[in-house]
């Protein structure tokens, strides 16, 4: 029986890594999520199989209550709260595995019996699950806007994260020594630390940079899982949390590379408090904006010989991702070349515009990576920026003093003619203005992307 359970989470584990290795490629990774999530449930059955000594009916309660709740959330949440959503689970797997070591220690310590090493890894798992749990949810609150999205700071706060930190160790250790019925009691003082620090954690950092944070928290989440794997001895458990950990360290790296920022700065920063005004520089010409009409765009666009489209944060607030994907058509029909250029920063979270386009059907072989298509710029004839502002400015390549400095951009700038599609002058999440809109080659169409986009579609059929 052992080595059928064995065999099950071999699967398991086997399933995962395939599952998430397909999560490379836009391509792939739909048939990677179904073969994950069929991962998890061998993984399920497998475990209850195992420990079969449990009540049914509370199991099959909370089946389908998890089943109704994940169902709705998948299917009525909005491209842009997706953030909000990965908080919120990710935040539930720390708790979860918070508890699981909970339930573990209280069972061994009030019969007195412990290990120095179970100890250990339930009361890491304890820390870094109630940490992920209390900031996830810190940051899921944020970005719904129910708490301010700007940093919230005060002084002493990195002392006092550190203190709190230092008392749970010193406690941990306590706990370690005497173990038995009387650390229960501390065991709470000691989870209320945690919490706290998770909190404390989130609080000064802004709401744009959530996404960063929440990868970060995921990895947090995957050791939690890690280590509950090790407590409980159980293989899959270890597997899929070093696969989490693995993963979500590695999305944290390439985020924080993509943004030029290192993740100190991200955590510790408070970036946004202080939005910095970077006038128009080297490439933001005479200072002149250039107001186009939704005619001129449609004349531009349709005697062009390739277009480049950029995608941006607006485009997803606008919805507007099925009217992008008409538009390519309808340019493709006239023989245009369409392609578009993709930031690996654009919009809020890692892969937002893959998703979005994805989701209104564009061909993923028109998807361009930004080292992909920034040497194509300089024979691009239009470049169409839709709802995109930090990942196009200019100010990264040629400002020494720009908070954007040294982050790669989408090099739009080179190209023949631009045209910017948003609603007004405001910048992006940087805060910082942009010279590209300055710039002579830059025309401008003022509007919200979707209504935009509508009335391009319209016009072009008139050219
Ligand atoms: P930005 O936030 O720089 O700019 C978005 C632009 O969209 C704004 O200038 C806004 O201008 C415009 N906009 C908003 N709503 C609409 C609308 N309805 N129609 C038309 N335009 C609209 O977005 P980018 O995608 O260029 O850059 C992403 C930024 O987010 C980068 O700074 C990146 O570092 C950061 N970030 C990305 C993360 C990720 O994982 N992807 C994570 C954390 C941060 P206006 O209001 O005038 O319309």
């Amino acid at each position: 029986m052992d080595m059928l359970l064995q065999v099950g989470y071999l699967i398991t584990a086997i399933l995962f890594i395939m599952g998430v290795m397909r999560l490379r490629s836009p391509a792939t990774a739909k048939s990677g999520n179904l073969i994950a999530a069929s991962g998890m449930v061998v993984a399920f059955v497998v475990t209850l199989v195992q420990y079969h000594s449990f009540s049914w009916l509370w199991i099959g309660l909370a089946l389908i209550l998890g089943a109704i709740v994940g169902s709705y959330a998948a299917l009525k949440v909005r491209m842009t709260a997706m953030p909000q959503m990965v908080a919120l689970f990710n935040g539930m797997g720390g708790g979860a595995a918070a508890l699981v070591s909970i339930g573990e220690l209280h069972s061994q310590w009030s019969v007195g019996v412990s290990s120095a090493a179970a100890s250990i890894a339930a009361l890491l798992t304890v820390l870094i699950g109630s940490i992920s749990f209390t900031g996830s949810l810190l940051a899921f609150a944020k970005l719904q806007e129910w708490v301010r999205g700007r940093p919230i700071t005060f002084g002493g706060q990195k002392l006092l994260n550190g203190l709190l930190l230092a008392v749970a160790l010193v406690l941990g250790i306590m706990m370690i020594v005497s173990g038995g019925p009387h650390a229960l009691p501390w065991l709470g003082v000691y989870i209320v630390l945690a919490a706290l620090l998770g909190l404390l954690l989130v609080l000064p950092i802004g709401g744009a940079d959530m996404p960063v944070v929440i990868s970060l928290l995921n990895a947090f989440t995957g050791l939690a899982a890690a280590a509950t794997g090790f407590l409980m001895s159980n293989n899959v458990l270890i597997i899929a949390g070093a696969l989490v950990g693995a993963s979500g360290t590695i999305l944290t790296q390439q985020m924080s590379r993509a943004m030029n920022r290192p993740i100190h700065n991200i955590v510790f920063g408070a970036f946004g408090q202080v939005a910095a005004g970077a006038g128009a520089g080297p490439d933001g010409g005479d200072g002149v904006v250039q107001s186009a009409t939704v005619d001129d765009v449609a004349t531009m666009l349709a005697y062009a010989r390739n277009v480049v489209i950029v995608p941006g944060y607006g485009l997803a607030v606008a919805r507007a991702q099925q009217e992008v994907r008409q538009l390519t058509e309808r340019l493709n029909e006239r023989g245009v070349t369409v392609r578009f250029g993709i930031h690996p920063v654009a919009g809020r979270m890692p892969g937002h515009m893959n998703v979005l386009l994805a989701e209104a059907d564009v061909p993923y072989d028109q998807l361009y990576e930004m080292d992909a298509i920034n040497p194509q710029f300089p024979q691009t004839d239009v470049v169409l920026v839709i709802g995109a502002n930090d990942v196009t400015n200019p100010a990264a390549r040629n400002q020494p003093g720009s908070p954007l400095y040294g982050m790669p951009i989408l090099n739009v700038d080179q190209a023949k003619r631009i045209v910017v599609l948003k609603r007004g002058m405001s910048p992006g999440f940087a805060g910082i203005d942009n010279p590209l809109y300055t710039n002579p080659k830059t025309s401008m169409l003022f509007g919200d992307a979707k209504a935009s986009l509508d009335h391009l579609l319209r016009a072009l059929d008139e050219v």
